[in-house]
């Protein structure tokens, strides 16, 4: 149902609480990841220290990443190229097309790549619905876009709705989201 569609695989602080040698024993060897209020602040023009860190690590332990965003050329570049990884900008996720494009790049299958983001509506139901394994981060900022205030408008009823349901695995542990 398409509810289902919208609870991640796993829920995290931030990319930086992703057990990159637990996904790599799973066979996973690609990384596709959303850019704004994911990696960094939607408003944050260049990549923060402990991202370039965190890139490096993810590349020297041989898994392959793509910048998915639906943000414009300018600033997924921006943040893109002196990371040296590939990117795809306006990707109008959660359509199919860019995610595709993106394992493609990779020559990866779905069941080899994760799905990374920090939105329900975009990251992870377009995961979900193509069967990526999806990961769900707490947004980076604190401060929001117009169009992104509105969608997390929408994610707190959703998230509501399923949680009165059972549907949120990760609050079986410790009651937060
Ligand atoms: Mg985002």
């Amino acid at each position: 149902m398409f509810l289902s569609l919208l609870v991640p695989d796993l829920h995290v602080e931030s990319v930086y609480d992703i057990d990159l040698k637990q996904l790599k024993a799973r066979g996973v060897r690609g990384i596709i990841t959303d850019l704004d209020n994911t990696l960094i602040e939607w408003d944050r023009p260049d990549a923060t220290p402990e991202l370039v860190r965190w890139m490096k690590e993810v590349k020297e332990q041989g898994f392959s990443v793509v910048i998915v965003s639906n943000n414009k050329q300018t600033r997924v570049s921006k943040i893109a190229e002196p990371l040296g990884v590939p990117y795809i900008h306006q990707a109008k996720k959660p359509t199919q097309t860019a995610f595709r494009k993106a394992t493609r790049q990779m020559k990866l299958s779905v069941e080899e790549t994760v799905v990374v983001g920090d939105q329900l509506f975009t990251d992870v139901l377009g995961g979900r619905r193509m069967g990526f394994y999806t990961i769900l981060v707490v947004p980076v900022a604190r401060s929001d876009g117009f169009f992104t205030r509105v969608n997390r408008a929408m994610e707190r009823l959703a998230l509501g709705w399923m949680r009165k349901r059972g549907m949120i695995p990760w609050e079986d542990n410790n009651g937060q989201t």
